[in-house]
Order: C-alpha cells, then sequence, then structure tokens
C-alpha cells in the first residue's frame, strides 16, 4: 500500500519544507504583444497571442 509515511517528519523536516512554499507560486507576467498581466505558457487572454502567433480570436469588448 501506498501513501502511508514510514516514520513521523520532525519539526524541523515540517518547517523547512513550508518555508519554501513562496518559492513555487505561479507569478504572472506582462504579455509582450499587449503588455497585460497573463500566466506564463497561457495563451494571452488580452490579445489572444501566444508566442508571438495570434491564436484566439479575442471579440470586442461587450460595453
Ligand atoms: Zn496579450
Amino acid at each position: 500500500m501506498a501513501g502511508v509515511p514510514q516514520s513521523r517528519r520532525s519539526h524541523r523536516e515540517v518547517r523547512t519544507r513550508r518555508a519554501h512554499w513562496a518559492a513555487h507560486m505561479v507569478r504572472a507576467g506582462a504579455c509582450p504583444q499587449c503588455h497585460e498581466l497573463r500566466l506564463p505558457h497561457r495563451v494571452c487572454p488580452h490579445c489572444g497571442y501566444y508566442n508571438g502567433m495570434p491564436i484566439l480570436e479575442i471579440k470586442e469588448k461587450k460595453s
């Protein structure tokens, strides 16, 4: 059976692991096309571009 810890983690191991949670937070960056905030490795929701190519057709803003 999997998923059962073989021994109890020490307080230091737990605290050391939890001290690094901020390092793997997703950081949004500016789109090189429209300079809006956009998640990395995702098609930009503002201009529909990814890797310099138009991927999505962005319809005009509904007013
Ligand atoms: Zn964009």
